[in-house]
């Protein structure tokens, strides 16, 4: 800019209404100040939910932030303010604004949930981000809340999952009749299927059971969590292969009456800040599993291995029946499905040029 036209835009300004005449931005006078509570599924401190970069706390700071103190979230980790699966009853209510957590904890509610978390054998990071910001995922999402009177967005990521810790190599579908696994979710049914005695235990339980051998095998999330609950300890093989989560989402869930509400400016602060918190969590998690395999396979002499060809054959088969039960009960969901499905097939081929070949041909 140059030193008059400088001058002339601080004339302007003094001037006030010949600021206006300008055409200069009008100053709001009383700007109202939000105070919202966001609860989560995850304890307060607990790494990448609820603490550290990208989390439910990050997240509430860059709004506050960038919104100059005009939207204060209270962030309540699990216990805190309710129990930790009752954030959807709470948004819903209105009881409290906003809830971080995962939808597919929601599954009991609407099927459809599932599909903006993971879908067992679906998309990786790079490919839910572009199902959802630009290929209607988000949109679907709010379809399928909107009777429930709540809006939501991506926040987070976790990046590829591991299949999880076993006691003993599992080198065929029969290796997995009749073991005790805990495995939450879509995937445990998947796993019942083929014979798998599924167990759901919080994160906190996971260790004791492993060790005592209450259970033969436990999934949780990926190098760095299992390692911070010492599963390592308790299970020498560690499958690859996240066949059941190749890129699990952290949701923001607002109750619609408040979002509407919001000025559009605060909208767009919440949007750009979950947008900003899901790319900076999955780069948070691919450095801390980085660092936290090469310590397991290095320093605690863990066998980390991809799961047979067969037995990802098999866990492919009934993830399919199980998908195929959920579409046949609900629209909804078969809506969802089919365009998560559609944007997945063209996406794959993509991927087979792109960032396989890149792995494949070129990253050596
Ligand atoms: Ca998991």
């Amino acid at each position: 800019m140059s030193s008059n036209r400088r001058s002339f835009v601080a004339r302007g300004l003094v001037a006030g209404a010949g600021g206006a005449a300008l055409g200069l931005p009008t100053v709001v006078a009383a700007q109202q100040t939000f105070n919202w509570k966001m609860t989560s599924a995850y304890a307060k401190g607990a790494p990448f939910y609820m603490d550290g970069p990208g989390s439910a706390t990050d997240l509430a700071k860059r709004i506050d932030t960038m919104s100059g103190g005009r939207l204060k979230i209270q962030v309540f980790g699990a216990g805190e303010l309710i129990p930790a699966f009752e954030g959807f009853d709470a948004v819903r209510a209105g009881t409290v604004e906003m809830n971080h957590a995962n939808s597919y904890f929601w599954t009991g509610k609407t099927f459809a949930a599932q599909y903006f978390t993971a879908v067992p054998f679906g998309l990786n990071f790079q490919g839910i981000n572009g199902w959802f910001y630009d290929g209607g995922g988000i949109d679907l999402w709010n379809e399928v809340y909107a009777p429930f009177g709540m809006v939501a967005m991506p926040c987070g990521n976790t990046g590829v999952q591991m299949t999880g810790w076993f006691k003993k190599e599992v080198n065929s579908v029969a290796d997995l009749k009749g073991l005790k696994m805990r495995i939450p979710g879509l995937a445990g049914k998947v796993y019942a299927n083929l014979g798998v005695d599924v167990k759901v235990l919080p994160g906190g339980e996971i260790f004791p059971a492993l060790e005592r051998g209450v259970i033969d095998a436990a999934e949780f999330v990926g190098p760095f969590q299992d390692r911070r609950l010492g599963l390592h300890k308790a299970a020498k093989f560690y499958y690859t292969t996240g066949w059941h989560e190749s890129a699990t989402v952290s949701e923001l869930l607002i109750n619609k009456a408040a979002w509407s509400k919001l000025p559009k400016d605060l909208q767009a602060i919440v949007e750009n800040a979950s947008a900003a918190c899901n790319v900076i969590s999955e780069g948070w998690c691919q450095k801390a599993n980085s660092d936290a395999m090469e310590d397991l396979i290095k320093n605690q002499k863990v066998i980390a291995k991809p799961l047979p060809d067969p037995v990802i054959a098999a866990l492919r088969r009934e993830t399919e029946k199980v998908l195929a039960e959920g579409i046949a009960k609900d629209p909804l969901t078969r809506k969802v499905h089919d365009s998560y499905f559609a944007f997945k097939a063209k996406y794959d081929r993509w991927q087979e040029v792109s960032e396989e070949a890149y792995h494949l041909k070129v990253r050596g």
